[in-house]
């Protein structure tokens, strides 16, 4: 099976290339990029006035299988992520029961093998049922392929033992992704802390909630040299704690999530549940802050932290509902009209920071469709307005706070091993 991809323009940061020409591809690889390819293929497209990109890898994602699959599944999940340029996920741990064993790791492999549109690389717990108390078999995990280790959806309070688990991480050349959130501070609080939490009536929640646990990850990440990824930074400090972890040498990388930056505490509107995420929306100083560490490469890369509730659960006040929205069908066009069109990174740049920067975390080889590499390919219409509607998601979580909102930069395909599984012509292929 071949595929040839004509006259779009292609930009793959990883090889500083930016330019009109044709890609071909052949079974799952790129085996040739330059002008005019005469050679014939199986299927030609016209990417006339479309950019040709390394397909999008979201370090952060909750499939929601086994346990909840009401709210998403493996298969739910992976066409969301095609639809939103992504060619490979990590979905999170905290699934039920938790991803905390070798045999559950498998168990999304195999499921993934089964049910996936796009390349899903599993992340292990931290702890046993990610209950704080007992190490979680880290080896057998990473033996089983696992990408990384996380408590995601909390920290682990004990540092002591995070510690150990940061040792083994290490030797076993596993990441070690921290969501960053001193439980005991949280005191109830569901939105950011301050004027806004005032206006609606609720309980805030701090910067200090996030900023006490992302010194000490840097700290530990210091000491053990365990390579550490902090998760959906929010905060002006935490931009800062990084760049001193990076001056110190510290292995430490960061992600900030689209709706960090495209959104304030302000901007919540009422008791509204699709606004409540943790971390919360910000105030704009952090904002601002967020937006200059993308800009000056501190913050390292974006993801969605792509976290899909019903519509039941979402109905709740702001006090009861779960935390999370959605995010991997908006997180393209929301950077795009926000980050680029907003002056904060070029477009190569934001490729970069949506594939080739991931890829390079991970360890993974991919994020770069130079000749030889995997044809996981993203095209999209730099140009394209449209305006979010949340019912056009193949996620079964609407749960977004970005519905109505005008936005530019449409996907149009995505090609996984040099398949086709995303067409928004077509809809969902395999
Ligand atoms: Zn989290």
């Amino acid at each position: 099976m071949s595929l040839l991809i004509k006259n779009g323009r292609v930009i793959n940061p990883a090889t500083d290339t930016d330019g009109i020409m044709d890609l071909l591809i052949e079974g799952t690889r790129v085996v040739k990029a330059a002008k005019n390819i005469p050679e014939e293929a199986d299927q030609v497209i016209d990417a006339k006035g479309l950019c040709v990109a390394p397909g999008f890898i979201d370090l952060h994602v909750h499939l929601r299988e086994p346990g909840f699959e009401y709210k998403e599944t493996i298969k739910t999940g992976s066409r969301a992520a095609a639809r939103g340029g992504y060619t490979s996920i990590c979905p999170m741990p905290n699934t039920k029961p938790a991803i905390d064993s070798a045999d559950m790791v498998k168990f999304i492999i195999n499921k993934a093998k089964e049910d996936a549109i796009v390349h899903v690389l599993p992340v292990g717990a931290v702890t046993k049922g990610q209950q704080g108390q007992e190490l979680a078999d880290i080896a057998g995990m990473a033996e089983a392929g696992a990408v990384a280790i996380s408590e995601d959806g909390k920290s682990v309070m004990n540092a002591n033992l995070y510690r150990d688990a940061m040792k083994l991480a290490e030797e076993h050349s596993l990441l070690v992704m921290a969501h960053c959130e001193d439980i005991n501070l949280v005191n109830g609080g569901c939105v950011n802390a301050g004027p806004a939490a005032e206006r609606l009536g609720v309980k805030g929640i701090s910067n200090s909630v996030e900023d006490v646990i992302t010194v000490r990850d840097i700290l530990l990440a210091k000491e053990t040299k365990a390579s550490l990824h902090l998760c959906h930074c929010s905060t002006k400090d935490s931009v800062s704690f990084i760049r001193w972890g990076k001056e110190e040498g510290v292995k430490v990388t960061a992600e900030v999530c689209p709706h960090h930056f495209s959104m304030t505490c302000d901007e919540i509107p009422g008791n509204d549940a699709n606004y409540k995420m943790n971390p919360p929306l910000r105030a704009k100083e952090d904002v601002e802050a967020l937006k200059a560490g993308l800009h000056d490469g501190v913050i390292d890369c974006i993801s969605t932290d792509h976290a899909p509730h019903s519509a039941e659960e979402k109905k709740k006040p702001l006090e009861s509902a779960p935390f999370g929205i959605v995010g991997s069908e908006t997180a393209f066009s929301l950077s795009y009209t926000n980050l680029v069109k907003g002056g904060v990174l070029t477009l190569p740049e934001l490729i970069e920071r949506m594939s080739t920067v991931p890829a390079k975390i991970l360890g993974i080889g991919k994020g770069d469709i130079s000749e030889g590499k995997t044809a996981d390919l993203v095209l999209f219409d730099p140009e394209a307005e449209y305006v979010i509607d949340a019912s056009e998601f193949a996620s079964k979580g609407k749960n977004t706070p970005f519905g109505g909102r005008k936005v530019q930069g449409r996907i149009c395909m995505t090609i996984v091993d040099g398949k086709v599984v995303y067409d928004a012509s077509r809809g969902f292929i395999g």
